[in-house]
């Protein structure tokens, strides 16, 4: 088959020829001293030229290994984009997709985006995800499927010695990640009962106030005292945020979300401040004209675009959604001529990484290692980084986003002091023992 053929089928298809060609399990491995991706199958190498030739998702990632599930016919990947830093680390996501093209193209855009993730925040992991592929055939909620699915993907990770470490991530929660965790020792946010850190949403509205505060002062605009915020999501990370801002006295907060239950559940536990919540359609946009000194994105991606950015009334956008520039050069230069200040995302919401991927260490009361995030002291602390990316972005008048992911380049190339680049060494020993073979 020719590769536009083979890219364009849905993974369900993908996985008919798969089987047609007895292929049960697949890598792509990429030589980065002879700048070649290798196919574990020849019938795939057309699949990894492409990639290889891609400008925009393909960024020497160091390799991806797929298999297909023992049932339901679904494809279990783990991507892995750089591992100086350590173990590739990230969450799995459980998703569908039109494509295998689309598939493979999430995955290696994720797991890039986890290295950068990682290294900003001075973790010693690089980056990496996982990625199912549901079956539209069977139901996404049904327990019984969810629970084999898991399994096995548990296994996957054990027979992949360790390159890439999982987590929790959309579409997955934490009794998926205990399914997980019967499988293999390489996952994180796995239950409190399990010795798992639990629900991270909290420190993650924790960051994202360290980020605003951070670009308030670059601002020289004072303390959060007397702003007004507006919230698009008021989910597990955008409730708490609430709250944390109440508590910094801020003068009014409004909140927008699609889901009924959720703004009154806010109503209700912030009745008697100055808050204002608001039942939105998934298209409405008018949050993003109102008046206000912060607007904060609680809730899905590429919600900063051609579309809204020109709307927007804000001084500071700082939020923990994913992703929030649809395109991030176009965006990115669009905010940023607009004098708009961005924080990047992926800057400020990594507390939910931070805290799952250092499980194994343990926990203590006060944890100096979580407090160092919120602090002014530590130099890869969100309130220093922000800052530092803030001011760059002036003085270079470069937008923030990309400063942000240069910086973050720069560190994901550190090697882990202990371990150095033992991450790409496991990668290439599963290609010369044969991984898709076994
Ligand atoms: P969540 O699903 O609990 O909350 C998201 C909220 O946004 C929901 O209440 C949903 O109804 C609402 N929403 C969805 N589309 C909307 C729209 N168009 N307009 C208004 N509201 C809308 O998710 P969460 O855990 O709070 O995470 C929020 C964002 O932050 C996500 O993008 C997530 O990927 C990102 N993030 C979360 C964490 C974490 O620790 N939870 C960590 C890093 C990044």
């Amino acid at each position: 088959m020719k590769k536009q053929e083979l890219l364009s089928l849905s993974p369900i298809q993908f996985i008919s020829f798969l089987e047609s060609q007895k292929i049960k399990k697949f890598f792509f491995v990429y030589d980065s001293e002879k700048k070649k991706l290798a196919a574990s199958h020849p019938q795939l190498q057309p699949i990894a030229d492409y990639f290889l030739n891609d400008k925009r998702d393909f960024i020497e990632h160091e390799g991806w290994f797929c298999k297909i599930s023992e049932e339901y016919r679904m494809l279990l990947g783990a991507f892995v984009h750089r591992t100086n830093r350590g173990q590739a680390a990230g969450g799995v996501r459980y998703w569908s997709y039109d494509t295998i093209e689309d598939y493979f193209r999430d995955g290696l855009r994720l797991c890039a985006g986890m290295t950068f993730k990682n290294a900003l925040a001075g973790l010693w992991w690089g980056g990496g995800k996982g990625v199912i592929a549901y079956n539209p055939r069977y139901d996404k909620s049904n327990p019984e499927i969810r629970e084999k699915i898991y399994k096995d993907y548990g296994l996957f990770m054990s027979s992949l010695n360790g390159c890439y470490v999982t987590a929790e991530d959309v579409g997955t929660s934490v009794q998926d990640m205990n399914n997980v965790f019967s499988g293999t020792r390489f996952t994180t946010c796995i239950g409190s009962e399990f010795g798992g850190s639990g629900n991270p949403s909290v420190p993650t509205a924790r960051g994202v106030i360290s980020g605003m505060e951070a670009a308030l002062d670059f601002l020289k605009m004072g303390t959060l005292e007397g702003k007004s915020i507006d919230i698009q999501g008021l989910g597990h990370v955008g409730e708490p945020l609430v709250q944390f801002l109440f508590e910094k006295n801020v003068k009014k907060i409004i909140g927008v979300d699609i889901n009924l239950s959720h703004i009154n559940s806010a109503k209700k536990r912030f009745e008697g401040k100055n808050f204002v919540g608001r039942l939105v359609d998934k298209n409405d946009i008018s949050i993003f004209s109102e008046e206000c000194d912060i607007f904060s994105p609680n809730a899905t991606g590429a919600i900063l675009n051609q579309r809204t950015i020109p709307n927007l009334k804000a001084r500071i956008v700082c939020g923990a959604a994913n992703n929030q520039l649809e395109d991030m050069q176009k965006d990115g230069e669009l905010i940023h001529d607009r004098n708009i200040i961005y924080v990047p995302d992926f800057l400020v919401n990594r507390m939910g990484i931070v805290t799952c991927a250092n499980e194994q260490y343990g926990y203590v009361n006060n944890d100096s290692l979580i407090k160092n995030h919120f602090s002014k002291d530590w130099e890869h602390s969100i309130y220093n980084r922000a800052t530092q990316v803030l001011k760059e972005s002036k003085n270079k008048n470069i937008p923030s986003a990309e400063v942000a992911l240069r910086l973050a380049d720069k560190l994901s190339k550190e090697n882990h002091p202990v371990f150095g680049h033992r991450g790409r060494q496991i990668i290439l020993s599963l290609a010369e023992n044969e991984w898709h073979l076994k």
